[in-house]
C-alpha cells in the first residue's frame, strides 16, 4: 500500500485499508465521531456551528463526515456540501443520484480527473424555503 496523508495531521502513513486518517488520528477520530452521534441523538438537526461549539470539530470534519454519509444534513440545505460533478447540494454523500452511477462509472474506467465546473455556476438557482438546515448521525454505516 502507497503512503497516504492523513486528513487530519497530514501526516503520512501507510495505508491498510481505505482509512482516511493515520493510526495515531484513528482514536481521535472514533472519540469525536461518538460524541457528535451522542450529540445529534439528543439535539437532532444541530447546526454545524452548534457541533463546532459543543464539541469542538471542524468544519472541514464535519463536511467529511457527510461525505462519507456517517451524517446527513436536514432541513434547507445551503449547499454545505454538493455534489463533486455537477455542484448541486447535496444531504450526504459525495455524488448526487443523477450522477452518482456515472460517477462510478468514470471510476471504474479511471478517467474522473479533477473537479471540473462543466455545469455552469451552482448555487445561483432557487433554493426551497424549508426549515433550518441541521445535521442528523445518519446511522447507516455504523
Ligand atoms: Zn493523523
Ligand atoms: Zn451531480
Amino acid at each position: 500500500m502507497a503512503h497516504y496523508e492523513c486528513v487530519r495531521c497530514h501526516r503520512f502513513f501507510e495505508r491498510v485499508a481505505f482509512e482516511e486518517v493515520c493510526p495515531v488520528c484513528f482514536p481521535i477520530e472514533e472519540e469525536e465521531f461518538r460524541k457528535i452521534k451522542e450529540y445529534l441523538t439528543a439535539h437532532p438537526g444541530a447546526t454545524s456551528n452548534e457541533l463546532m461549539a459543543v464539541i469542538g470539530v471542524s468544519l472541514k470534519s464535519i463536511r467529511r463526515y457527510l461525505k462519507e454519509e456517517r451524517l446527513e444534513i436536514v432541513g434547507d440545505n445551503k449547499g454545505f456540501i454538493r455534489c463533486e460533478l455537477c455542484g448541486k447540494p447535496l444531504n450526504s454523500g459525495r455524488f448526487c443520484g443523477g450522477c452518482y452511477k456515472e460517477g462510478q462509472a468514470l471510476r471504474a474506467k479511471g478517467i474522473m480527473g479533477p473537479y471540473s465546473d462543466s455545469s455552469g455556476k451552482p448555487g445561483e438557482e432557487q433554493q426551497p424555503k424549508t426549515r433550518k438546515e441541521g445535521i442528523v448521525y445518519h446511522g447507516k454505516k455504523e
